[in-house]
């Protein structure tokens, strides 16, 4: 058995997955009368291509990976809930991850049932790979990992994430949502380095496609097997693969838009660091700042009156008094910065 296969659920490693009409033929034929189609109302009234084959491929040409190496789901929150039903056994095996994060790990955990361990980064939310390793047992089958993190919006230290891709001998996910962002390379370099690495990314952020629903897990060919044998076999409508292999296009105004928002972001801490109401406002690699204020619900209930609405963290660890603020045009953030002058 293999390392990978060791790893994931007897139940999945023995799983005859489900074998739909597009996966018995693939290819060009005249006439398709084996999935109950209708025959009318083309396009629309044929399954789309479970393994999205033309949209990975032109996404693993724009991130330097094998379309093998690529899982295409509903949103990145399709593969986290993939991850743990395909590696955790339900009150058996444990996950561990940083806290404060991302609060869906967490979620997906209980959904199934697997116990969900949480080591505090440090106060100043900097990450120490060997609290984290401590926390590891024999029963941990998956470290989840956010960097940049949200809410603090730092990257996580390299060095530290080295560590427990070199230590964990279980999977590790790197969840990039925010890469686009930050001014460090993706772990999708090291990809061929690290066989249980899953790197996360999402169309989510960066590309100003949040509606559209399509997140991207990046990982040995081994891990996308499984993953692919486990998710449902249509997840990515047609429109959608058709939709973001259309905007796949339109790279440069995603870099446009990012660097419209770093610029904003700088302006934006410039402005709060002038308002006395502002105690704290963290280094972010993301496009979001985390600020801290005497009282977040006050502040939080106050922007909600004048029609701003913030993230209010004041009950995560670690966050109390903050509030998490999305940057956005000059305009949306000259908004907030004249209500938090007058509160
Ligand atoms: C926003 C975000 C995502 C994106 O989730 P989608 O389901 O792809 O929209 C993933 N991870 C983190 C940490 C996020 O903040």
């Amino acid at each position: 058995m293999t390392e990978i296969s060791k790893l994931v659920r007897d139940n999945i490693r023995n799983l005859k997955p489900y074998s739909c009409a597009r996966n018995e033929f693939k290819g060009e034929a005249s006439v398709y009368l084996d999935a109950n189609e209708n025959p009318m109302n083309a396009p629309y009234n044929r399954y789309p291509d479970p393994l999205q084959e033309a949209l990975k491929q032109k996404i693993a040409a724009l991130k330097y990976v094998r379309p093998s190496q690529l899982m295409l789901g509903v949103g990145s929150d399709e593969p986290i809930d993939l991850v743990i039903r395909i590696f955790c056994r339900p009150e058996h095996d444990n996950i561990v991850a940083i806290d404060p994060t991302y609060g869906m790990y967490g979620v997906c955990a209980d959904v199934n049932d697997v116990e969900y361990r949480k080591v505090l980064l440090n106060s100043d939310f900097t990450f120490d790979a060997g609290r984290l390793l401590a926390a590891v047992d024999e029963r941990t089958k998956v470290v989840f990992l956010c960097s940049p993190n949200n809410p603090t919006g730092n990257l996580l230290d390299s060095n530290e994430i080295r560590r427990v891709l070199d230590e964990f001998q279980g999977i590790t996910v790197i969840d990039e949502a925010y890469i686009d962002f930050a001014q460090k390379p993706s772990w999708l370099n090291e990809l061929d380095r690290y066989p249980r690495l899953i790197v996360m990314q999402t169309f989510s952020k960066a590309w100003g496609l949040a509606s559209v629903r399509c997140g991207m897990a990046f990982a040995s060919e081994e891990i996308i097997d499984y993953i692919n044998k486990v998710k449902y076999p249509y997840n990515i409508n047609m429109l959608t693969q058709r939709f973001v292999y259309e905007q796949l296009d339109y790279e440069a105004n995603k870099d446009r838009w990012v660097a419209m928002l770093l610029r904003q972001r700088e302006i934006l801490r410039e402005k709060l660091e002038s308002i006395p109401l502002v105690e704290k406002i963290y280094p972010s690699d993301a496009n979001f700042l985390l600020i801290k204020v005497p009282d977040a619900t006050a502040v939080y209930n106050n922007l909600v009156n004048r029609g701003i609405i913030v993230r209010n963290r004041n009950n995560i660890s670690l966050c109390l008094g903050c509030l998490r603020v999305t940057v956005g045009t000059e305009s949306e953030n000259g908004i907030l910065i004249n209500a938090l002058k007058e509160i």
